[in-house]
């Protein structure tokens, strides 16, 4: 099984190449084809470590449209660590998608300097609940256009009280977008969270 097998395209591969990945890990292996030919919603079992960041991401960076500054992805993620870790992560696996600007914004920094770089047009944004409502509040930042929505380590972002801002932001959302979403755990707050906004997720544990 190799990342090429996968259906991803050069500029990723290339990236992937200069990264020194050799084989895709199993969450890329069954997320990655998924998430690349379906719109389907994708519900992923999968701890931190296991190469999640990539199994949504080159899905993410393949899909996404560089020529157009419209917001179009959007990640939740539970910590302005993560968010950093996941944006510079998105960076380099796309290095080679000219035009690509990935955001994040998270709490605890300048909301007035984030909305500038959210302003210059990003294709795509990560970012922490709180913030996130906060700026869409203050009309900040427009993310009526998502096509693609990932909840990613959504256990630890409903442990940590973010379900109604999640369910907030959400709702600013299209319908008919995709989510994807990745936890560690499966307890009855990620179910239901699954239940009422996605569309009969395609489930896959690693
Ligand atoms: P994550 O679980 O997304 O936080 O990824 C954990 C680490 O594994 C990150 O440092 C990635 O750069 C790295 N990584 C992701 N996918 C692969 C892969 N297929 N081969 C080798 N390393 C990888």
């Amino acid at each position: 099984n190799t990342f090429q097998d996968l259906g991803l395209n050069d500029d990723l591969l290339h990236a992937i190449n200069d990264m020194g990945f050799e084989t895709p890990s199993d969450v890329q292996a069954q997320a990655i084809p998924i998430l690349l030919q379906q719109e389907d919603d994708l519900v992923a079992l999968a701890q931190t470590g296991t190469g999640k960041t990539a199994a949504f991401g080159f899905p993410m960076l393949q899909k996404i449209n560089v020529d157009s500054r419209t917001t179009q992805g959007l990640i939740l993620s539970p910590t302005r660590e993560l968010c950093l870790q996941i944006a510079n992560e998105l960076k380099l696996y796309g290095k080679y998608c000219k035009g690509l600007n990935v955001v994040a914004i998270y709490g605890g920094a300048s909301i007035s300097e984030q909305a500038r770089e959210v302003k210059k047009g990003a294709q795509i944004i990560v970012a922490t609940p709180g913030r996130m409502k906060d700026m869409i509040s203050r009309n900040m930042v427009d993310i009526s256009k998502i096509e693609y929505s990932v909840l990613d380590e959504a256990d630890e972002m409903l442990n940590m009280g973010f379900y109604e801002d999640i369910t907030d932001i959400l709702s600013h959302t299209p319908q008919d977008k995709s989510t994807w979403l990745f936890s560690a755990t499966m307890p009855k707050e990620v179910a239901t969270i699954a239940k009422k906004f996605m569309h009969n997720p395609i489930e896959i544990t690693v």
